[in-house]
């Protein structure tokens, strides 16, 4: 029997759900979009076709990659 435990010092379960909850709301908000085509920018919530010109061509990226001030 081994009475420590090898659980990585990283996050504690209240951390991880943090962490996932404020993932999850920056996914759902905080898109970024970017037209390829008419280079139109805007925030949505998700990857939506160019309100502008209609394109497909649109680069989606979530703001949580954005590097932090
Ligand atoms: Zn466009």
């Amino acid at each position: 029997m081994t009475d420590h435990n090898n659980w990585p010092q990283q996050l504690s379960a209240e951390e991880l759900a943090e962490w996932r909850r404020r993932f999850a709301e920056a996914n759902r908000n905080n898109v970024f979009c970017h037209c390829r085509q008419c280079h139109e920018e805007w925030v949505a919530s998700g990857k939506t076709a160019c309100h502008h010109c209609g394109s497909n061509h649109v680069e989606a990226i979530a703001c949580w990659q954005f590097p932090d001030g």
